[in-house]
């Protein structure tokens, strides 16, 4: 089934592997970081994986005499770890993909998030189907890169005939575990809302898609590459009406839901304004907390809402890069963490982080609590534990996030030689998060190799970065001819 639905773009080559079936061994890590319960760190670590889950983690000297016969007789493909850090591979939990074609754009560079989003709404409105395929292709590719191996999506428009289809078959093709997060704007200008008209849809045809697309592609067993999230877009973009019933046909269907929330002043005073709620009290109101629900940026969300979040197991996605660039101000992480909430990371959208770098996220939230709350504010494996563990606990999943037997075999290494690590032996974990982000060596998901010697394996890199730089032309020739 997979096969057929794969789109144009395709190279076959990348698709049947032989070592794919092959039991996977990883050996001689310099550094394991496990996360697992005991947030293990095993020196000159080793691990096996059979299909999509790990078998075995462990020390090198204790590797079972089975999997040694194994690796030494060839019925193994063996990846050698010398030098190398293995972490679980990190959890990306907030982007909007098609943004990568609108970096940078001179009219939206320095803005706030409303003014930013007025100036991109138009140019976005002539995004098509291809561009939507080719620019979750290439966001995928830099999160792989830079360590990611699982990572949701929040696409919210659907201009000339895009459908969320043509990210999920972007994300079969690049080997990626992902969460589609359907998103959905139905509060045009001319009914009080931010987006103009065009780029809006009408509410029933909203949840129509959505249904279709549970039914079409969710997969709730273990190990699943493909989950499907319903996602209307913010206060300022979608009607209550349209939050309650997602809400009803997420937990009727065991879908999550996500949103944006609380991001910066004017959303909260939009909040106040518009329902008289805080945005804790409207998501609340809204039906939206529990632990199937996770909202992005809460940057102003306040102690009431913090404690409303622990309370209900509520999800916060923080985007520290997006958060400084918007200058939306510094969320409260710290305070979150001590009081219970599930807290992850995420790039958000390219257009708010015109860098998607995972593995820079993770070293952005570490520097950026410590600006707003002094130095002890969080560790550097404290910022990695929440783009793993953190994740995968917002994701409502309890299969990534963690190196364990039965764990899905999900790994990234990443290799002490490069320069920006020089003189950090010290300890090579913590400098994974201090020392300039480096890109991946090795990238293993659901116990398939997509990134061996820095290479990507599951996509002609410089083939797709053509046809996105053509898109990208594209997309601001469409928009100036109109
Ligand atoms: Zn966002």
């Amino acid at each position: 089934g997979a096969i057929a639905r794969l789109g144009h773009s395709l190279d076959l080559r990348f698709l049947f592997r032989e070592e794919e079936t092959m039991t996977l061994i990883a050996l001689n890590a310099d550094v394991l970081v496990t996360m697992d319960a005991q947030r293990r760190e095993i020196k000159d670590g080793a691990l096996v994986a059979d299909g999509p889950a790990l078998l075995w983690v462990g020390a090198t000297a204790d590797l079972p005499a089975q999997y040694r016969r194994m690796a030494d007789e060839g019925q193994a493909k063996v990846l050698d770890m010398r030098g190398k850090v293995v972490t679980p591979g990190l959890i990306n939990t907030h982007h909007h993909m098609y943004q990568s074609l609108t970096r940078a754009v001179p009219a939206a560079q320095d803005a706030e998030l409303f003014s930013w989003l007025q100036n991109l709404y138009m140019l976005w409105s002539h995004l098509t189907p291809e561009m939507i395929h080719v620019s979750t292709q290439t966001a995928m590719a830099e999160l792989m890169l830079s360590g990611c191996t699982t990572t949701s999506d929040h696409l919210y428009l659907f201009p000339n005939g895009s459908r969320l289809d043509d990210s999920i078959a972007a994300a079969q093709q690049m080997g990626m575990r992902f969460h589609a997060a359907r998103g959905s704007m139905s509060l045009g200008r001319s009914k009080g809302g931010l987006p103009p008209d065009v780029v809006v849809e009408e509410e029933e045809a909203i949840l129509r898609d959505s249904l279709r697309l549970i039914q079409q592609y969710h997969d709730g067993s273990r190990h699943a590459m493909l989950r499907v999230v319903l996602a209307p877009c913010s206060p300022f973009s979608v009607t209550r009406d349209l939050m309650r019933e997602s809400a009803v046909l997420a937990r009727e269907h065991g879908v999550s839901l996500h949103t944006h929330l609380a991001e910066n002043d004017n959303d909260v005073a939009f909040s106040r304004e518009k329902f008289g709620l805080t945005p804790a009290q409207y998501a609340e109101d809204l039906g939206w907390v529990g632990r199937d629900v996770w909202h992005a940026h809460c940057v102003k969300l306040d102690p009431e809402g913090i404690a409303l979040f622990a309370r209900t197991g509520t999800g916060v996605s923080h985007c520290p890069c997006s958060n400084m660039r918007l200058a939306s101000g510094i969320a409260p992480i710290r305070s979150m963490r001590d009081a219970g909430v599930p807290v992850s990371l995420g790039v958000d959208g390219s257009a708010s982080n015109d860098g998607a770098h995972m593995l820079g996220e993770v070293r952005q939230a570490m520097l950026l609590q410590r600006v707003g709350h002094g130095p002890a504010a969080m560790s550097a494996r404290e910022a990695l534990e929440i783009a793993t563990l953190g994740g995968a606990r917002v994701l409502n999943r309890d299969d990534i996030g963690a190196l364990a037997p039965g764990m899905s075999a999900d790994f990234v290494a990443f290799d002490m030689h490069d320069v920006g690590y020089a003189g950090a032996g010290h300890d090579p974990v913590a400098a994974l998060v201090f020392c300039t982000p480096a890109n991946v060596s090795s990238s293993v998901i659901n116990g398939r190799v997509v990134v061996e010697d820095g290479r990507l394996l599951t996509a002609d890199l410089p083939v797709v970065l053509g046809q996105h730089r053509k898109l990208a032309r594209s997309l601001f020739e469409r928009a100036a001819g109109q």
